[in-house]
């Protein structure tokens, strides 16, 4: 069916077409450190595209607006039960788009709108949706945040501080640019002290949670949401889990799970996204694989050594080094900015983003850090000696290109064809797991 689609995608619209191979080409050509990228098993890629896609169906399995939704409940029944099994939750949403949407539905369902927030601010590491300005979170509800100390990491003196003078009704433990583990029993303490609800955001690292190697948080937290498409190799979306508190009666007495199960439909979100929801059955099975251990071990080896090597060059970590598979560059005062080592990186082919560092003074658009993640590295079979080579390739770009100002730069055109020879070399002898390459290419 997929073999179909793709050989009359070629035939109707070999334009699409065109840039859809270019794009896996590029994929395999480039050396991917986004923390937040993962790489979609072909599997995983197939049953996102199947025809189930084409079900409209409202509500959940068994209880649905719409006839004709048979096969798609024990699809979703599937994915419930293969999302349970893989973070050892009592209760699990698939429908959510998105962790954003993800999120949005959990506050609306724990709290009134003007209720206060507690989340992580954004240049300390924070999402978007942990109360951003930015976002519908910050302006529906009373953003309040905590920050990192001195030593980068989380501040939790302060956060039982902030908690207890400003009495959220939610806390927000979870972060996009935070390389250290979080402590969610601490968090769930503060929680119940001052009688939130803790929302464990772990979008980051739900593939190291899946694999037994970072604290699970699904028992501690009255809540946790995660990403599908970071560690956990899925499709783009979100799931919701409840661990023991499930049952408990949340706002208005219903209990916490059918409460989430109500904000996500018809609270935030209409039909289902069935084939994105077989999507995630077939990663989550994955993730519960001997295979998919493996990596994640690969995955926390690789950003030690990359921290080690990168250490060793001169560069100053954020927190000294990692925990996780992630890796933050403070590149000020004297680095080039954020936005000048992505560019130059993305020259020489390795993706890195920039990203805001605590205290950073230059505009989000620009910043003074870049966040670096083993995730696609540890895929493509990469160990601990490849990093080294890694950060190498990393520290000449960064050393080489020479700033005009925060967003403009110089790079010798030789020097520069000479790291994407050795980009190459490597992307060449570690490529990335099960995709198709078009033909002629390798
Ligand atoms: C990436 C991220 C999200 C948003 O996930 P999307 O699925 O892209 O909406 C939410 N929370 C955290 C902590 C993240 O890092």
């Amino acid at each position: 069916m997929l073999s179909t689609g793709t050989t009359r995608l070629r035939a109707e619209d070999p334009e699409l077409a065109g840039l859809l191979e270019d794009e896996l080409t590029r994929q395999d050509e480039t050396l991917s450190l986004v923390a937040s990228a993962g790489v979609a098993d072909a599997s995983v890629l197939a049953a996102g595209a199947a025809a189930l896609s084409d079900v409209t169906a409202e509500g959940y399995p068994g209880s649905r607006f719409h006839p004709g939704a048979e096969g798609f409940d024990a699809v979703e029944r599937l994915a419930v039960a293969r999302a349970r099994a893989a973070f050892g939750a009592s209760h699990a949403n698939v429908q959510p788009h998105s962790c954003s949407a993800a999120n949005l539905a959990v506050l609306t369902a724990l709290l009134p709108v003007g209720g206060v927030l507690l989340g992580l601010r954004l240049d300390a590491g924070g999402h978007l949706t942990h109360g951003a300005p930015a976002s519908v979170t910050g302006r529906w509800f009373r953003p309040v945040s905590y920050g990192v100390g001195d030593d980068g990491r989380i501040d939790y003196a302060a956060l039982a501080r902030a908690a207890r003078e400003h009495r959220p009704g939610v806390i927000v433990a979870g972060a996009s640019a935070h390389p250290r583990r979080i402590d969610h029993v601490r968090f769930r303490e503060i929680a119940d002290e001052v009688g939130a609800y803790l929302l464990a955001d772990i979008s980051h690292v739900a593939g190291l949670v899946a694999a037994g190697l970072h604290p699970n948080p699904v028992d501690v937290a009255h809540v946790t949401t995660t990403s599908t498409y970071k560690q956990l190799d899925g499709p783009r979306g979100g799931l919701i889990l409840l661990g023991r508190d499930h049952d408990r009666p949340g706002p208005g007495g219903a209990s916490l799970a059918r409460l989430i199960d109500r904000a996500v439909f018809p609270g935030t979100q209409g039909t289902p996204a069935p084939a994105a929801i077989a999507a995630k059955a077939r990663a989550l099975d994955r993730a519960r694989g001997p295979e998919f251990e493996r990596t994640a071990r690969l995955v926390l080896d690789d950003a030690a050594a990359l921290a080690t090597a990168l250490r060793g060059l001169g560069y100053r970590l954020l927190t000294g080094g990692t925990e996780t598979h992630m890796v933050m560059l403070d590149l000020r005062p004297d680095g080039p900015s954020g936005l000048v080592a992505e560019r130059a990186l993305e020259e020489c082919g390795i993706l890195a983003n920039r990203n805001s560092v605590p205290g950073d003074t230059a505009p989000p658009t620009v910043t003074g850090g870049l966040r670096l993640g083993t995730n696609v590295l540890a895929r493509r079979g990469m160990g601990p000696a490849e990093m080294a080579r890694c950060a190498g390739l990393l520290d000449r770009v960064l050393r080489c290109a020479e700033p005009v100002d925060a967003t403009r730069y110089r790079l010798d055109p030789v020097v520069r064809d000479e790291i994407r020879a050795e980009v190459r070399e490597l992307t060449r002898s570690f490529p990335l797991p099960g995709r198709p390459v078009p033909e002629g290419v390798r």
